[in-house]
């Protein structure tokens, strides 16, 4: 079975409404609709509605950067997932590295979030990936393989199914280095195994798996190229039509 394709656009805490209107409509003119592909925007949580507005008869699809665990209650400053799926995402990002880091997000936290987004239908992207250390230390794979397990160990074996991974090494993001597309692929391949031995090889082959970290227009044929590599997640180029574009038009 083939795997979808996604290009997904993550803006974190960046944009103001005029800029991200001008972007948006920028992408709009120049996204096609491609059979298999999904192209989606990570816009911060209170532009979602305005966004979701703006991509109205496009081909582009909205998700949101983070969600709570919860479904409501006293959780000042979180979002609720089933006000998420009200407003109109599609997807949500689970443990992105800087939720991990900067807000210190466990594997089991992450792994709530995505068991509660799933039950309102939205698919949760899992971010998962080693730090510079852990690479060097030659830890990465097994510390790749707690993250995904933990989601894993959270969720009903019917929900298995219905994940996104996304393998964004934290060395890579928006610091302009990139995993060549030998490293992202081997670690593909590496989570792949992992789904096969917990979920079984249907599931493992029909789940796409996206890689991140500083990918550009003129690395993203390469990278998409890889046998395992099934789309993109893009911070820093997804912030410029032209360059998103570009990156998106590297799928055919
Ligand atoms: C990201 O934030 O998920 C990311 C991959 O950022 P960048 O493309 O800027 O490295």
């Amino acid at each position: 079975m083939a795997r979808k394709t996604i290009i997904a656009g993550n803006w974190k805490m960046n944009l103001l409404p005029a800029q991200a209107e001008e972007l948006t409509f920028g992408l709009k003119e120049q996204v096609e609709s491609k059979p298999n592909l999904e192209v989606v925007v990570f816009p911060q949580a209170p532009l979602i509605p305005l966004v979701v507005d703006w991509i109205m008869d496009s081909a582009i699809l909205v998700g949101a950067q983070n969600s709570s665990d919860a479904i409501s209650g006293a959780f000042t400053g979180e979002t609720s997932p089933q006000l998420l799926k009200i407003l109109g995402c599609q997807y949500c990002l689970s443990g992105h590295s800087e939720r991990r880091q900067i807000f210190g997000e466990s594997d089991l936290v992450v792994a709530k979030k995505v068991k509660t987004l799933l039950e309102f239908g939205i698919t949760p992207v899992v971010c998962v990936g080693e730090t510079l250390e852990e690479r060097e230390s030659n830890r990465y794979e097994e510390i790749i393989k707690k993250q995904v397990m933990a989601v894993f160990d959270e969720l009903e074996n019917d929900s298995w199914g219905r994940l996104v991974f996304a393998y964004e090494p934290v060395w890579a993001i928006g610091t302009g280095k990139t995993a060549t597309p030998e490293q992202a692929d081997e670690i593909h391949k590496h989570i792949r195994n992992i789904i096969a031995e917990k979920a079984g090889e249907i599931i493992s082959n029909a789940t796409s798996i996206l890689y991140g970290g500083s990918v550009k227009p003129g690395n993203a044929a390469e990278i998409l190229a890889k046998n395992d590599i099934d789309g993109l997640l893009i911070g820093g180029a997804s912030l410029k039509s032209d360059d998103f574009s570009k990156i998106i038009s590297a799928f055919n």
